[in-house]
Formats: structure tokens, C-alpha cells, sequence
């Protein structure tokens, strides 16, 4: 698949926490040059050189993407569910969700508060909480919806579809973190399979990040890295602030982060990124978070590895219709191949 294909493919699969087998499908399928390593948990991990005594430094990002897991089936067919992910419950009302069966289908649902119309005044104005809420699939019963193969522990995910807009180089969707991170991590394990590079690079695509960075501690513990890159789909903040408080706007190139509640960037790693932008002239976007957690946090207080985060600015993250576009996707790539072609032992050693 051409880029652009990849990134409306890797948005669509379905791959909530946990479920990532569609999204696990794509990765190999994209990567089958390389010697591909799948473990227990569905995460994939591949190294460029084999026997190689070159500084490893592993290109991560995470597979999964908020979702939600049915926690039981009222009399009335509908069901309660339980948020994979960091969900603002204001963004599950009215979205479309599919529902995986014990046989592998997708059954569409929505989901659904009390109707307005049967609200008590004192409801309409409460604050939402996802325990009120219901995943509807249209059926009247609970032997209908279990007749469909959905039970106890069926996931789910949000039913969009992606849209590219070529003139505008803009994609709408859903499960851009991370997926824009995946086909990211994906081009750079492409763009670079065949240069000699002074590292040894090696490509992590880990599991349930969502639920509190899982999968990549079982590929960090395998690939031994010595450095670190996480591709990020961050959430963009050009919509709701100030001008001078935007560090993560849509067309303003890829986003590298100082400091997020999980992790305070090694320095020496975050200004060998800057100046390398610099130097390319690519588009760099400089953010301190007040909240915020990556895989880059698990990995750097596991073994003291220096990492960074490259990532690329998503509007509405964790919600079910995001925009990003792909010149801040480009700009993420072509950084972190600069970063690549420099990590030789010396520049590792320093950092
Ligand atoms: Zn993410």
C-alpha cells in the first residue's frame, strides 16, 4: 500500500486495547521484508541487522486505541460497558461502535443515554457518566444480542470510516493514536531497510498503551534497545487555546515533547532532535504537558534509556472523528530518519 492507502486502512482496522489482531495484520503484512517476531500479546517486533553490534535503537508505536469492553447484557438486549482507554465519557453519546463477535464479526452499535425526551429536569443537566450509558445494537432482547455472539468480554471500538482529502492533505477518522505513529513507524522501517546506517534499527509495535503502556515493556525487555523513538498521534490544542499556548496545531509540523506527567525528556536526546530539524529545515513543534503518558515513559525509567517522542499533531484524540494532516506526518518521518542516520555509539554514548 502506497502511504496515504496504509493510513486509512491502519485508521479503520478495528483494534481497541487488548484486540489488536486487525491492526497486527497490517503491520505484517506492510512489513513482510523483515523478519517479523509476534509474541503472546500480539505485539510485533522486527531489528534491521541481525548479529549486529550497532547502537539498537527502536522505533515504537502503539497499535491499540480506545475502545470499550461489554461488561454485562440487560433483559432489554442492550449492554453495559466499560471504557478501554482514557475516554471523556462526553464523547461516547450518539457515536457508532462496532461490537466483536465470539466469531470474529462486527455487529454495529451506538451508544446511547436516556433519551431527552424521558430525561427528569434534574438529568438534563447532570454530568455524563459512561455507568448510565448502554451499547444498543438494535435488539429487543438479551437472547437476541447473544445470538449475535456478543458476551460478556466482547469488545469494541468506534465505527468510522477514514477520508482523505487530497487537496487539502487531510485525513478524518478514527484511532490516529496511534495508527498515524504505526504507518510513521512503518515508512521509516521501509524508507531505511536498505541504507547503511550507523545503529541497528529495530521496529516495536506494542499492545494496549491505552490501558497504561502494557505491550511495550515486553518488546522493550526483547529488543534491548539503547535508545529510544515513539511515534505519537498527540492530542492538537489549536482549537481551544490561546495563540501563544498552541504547541501542537495542525500544519505546524511535527510536535517533540519536553515534558509530559510520565516522563521529563532526556535533554541532550530532545536537542540532538531540535538541532537535526534545524538542520533539515523540517517543521518542529516544541510542548510541556500538564498530563499526557507515552511509551517512551515505560522504557526510559526501565532501563534509563534516552527516548523521545516524535509526534504528529491529532485533533479530538480519544474521541471517534479526529482530524491530522499529512504534512505533519511527513514532517514526523523525515525526523526521526535524520535522527537514525546520526546515531552512531559516539552520539549515544553522549546522550
Ligand atoms: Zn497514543
Amino acid at each position: 500500500m502506497d502511504t496515504i492507502e496504509r493510513i486509512i486502512a491502519l485508521s479503520d482496522a478495528f483494534g481497541p486495547s487488548g484486540f489488536e489482531d486487525d491492526v497486527a495484520a497490517i503491520v505484517k503484512e506492510e512489513l513482510s521484508g523483515y523478519d517479523l517476531v509476534m509474541d503472546h500479546m500480539t505485539n510485533i517486533r522486527c531489528e534491521k541487522e541481525k548479529d549486529s553490534d550497532k547502537p539498537r535503537v527502536m522505533v515504537d508505536a502503539h497499535m491499540d486505541e480506545t475502545g470499550a469492553i461489554i461488561q454485562a447484557i440487560k433483559p432489554n438486549g442492550t449492554m453495559h460497558f466499560i471504557p478501554l482507554g482514557g475516554w471523556s465519557a462526553s464523547s461516547f453519546p450518539s457515536s457508532p461502535f462496532l461490537i466483536r463477535t465470539k466469531d470474529g464479526k462486527k455487529v454495529p452499535a451506538v451508544v446511547a443515554q436516556k433519551p431527552v425526551h424521558f430525561m427528569k429536569k434534574e438529568e438534563r443537566n447532570s454530568s455524563l457518566d459512561t455507568a448510565d450509558m448502554v451499547m444498543d445494537c438494535g435488539s429487543t432482547s438479551k437472547e437476541e444480542t447473544e445470538a449475535l455472539g456478543i458476551g460478556i468480554g466482547s469488545p469494541a471500538a468506534p465505527d468510522v470510516k477514514c477520508r482523505y482529502d487530497e487537496e487539502r492533505g487531510l485525513f478524518y477518522g478514527k484511532a490516529f493514536d496511534d495508527r498515524i505513529g504505526v504507518s510513521a513507524a512503518i515508512d521509516v522501517l521501509l524508507d531505511l531497510k536498505d541504507e547503511e546506517l550507523p545503529c541497528n534499527l529495530c521496529g516495536s509495535f506494542s499492545v494496549q498503551e491505552e490501558v497504561g503502556e502494557r505491550g511495550v515493556r515486553a518488546n522493550a525487555a526483547a529488543l534491548k534497545p539503547d535508545v529510544m523513538i515513539a511515534f505519537e498521534g498527540c492530542p492538537a490544542d489549536d482549537t481551544f487555546s490561546e495563540e501563544y499556548m498552541i504547541q501542537a496545531g495542525l500544519r505546524r509540523g511535527t510536535m517533540l515533547r519536553h515534558y509530559d506527567v510520565s516522563m521529563i525528556t532526556n535533554w541532550r536526546f530532545q536537542k540532538l532532535a531540535l538541532e537535526t530539524a534545524a538542520e533539515e529545515g523540517i517543521k518542529v513543534q516544541e510542548s510541556v504537558r500538564s498530563g499526557g503518558g507515552t511509551n517512551a515513559a515505560a522504557v526510559n525509567v526501565a532501563e534509563g534509556i534516552p527516548a523521545i517522542v516524535i509526534s504528529v499533531p491529532v485533533r479530538y484524540i480519544h474521541s471517534s472523528n479526529c482530524w491530522c494532516t499529512l504534512e505533519d506526518y511527513e514532517c514526523a518521518i523525515r525526523l526521526a530518519e535524520a535522527i537514525c542516520r546520526k546515531l552512531d555509539w559516539e552520539t549515544v554514548n553522549r546522550l
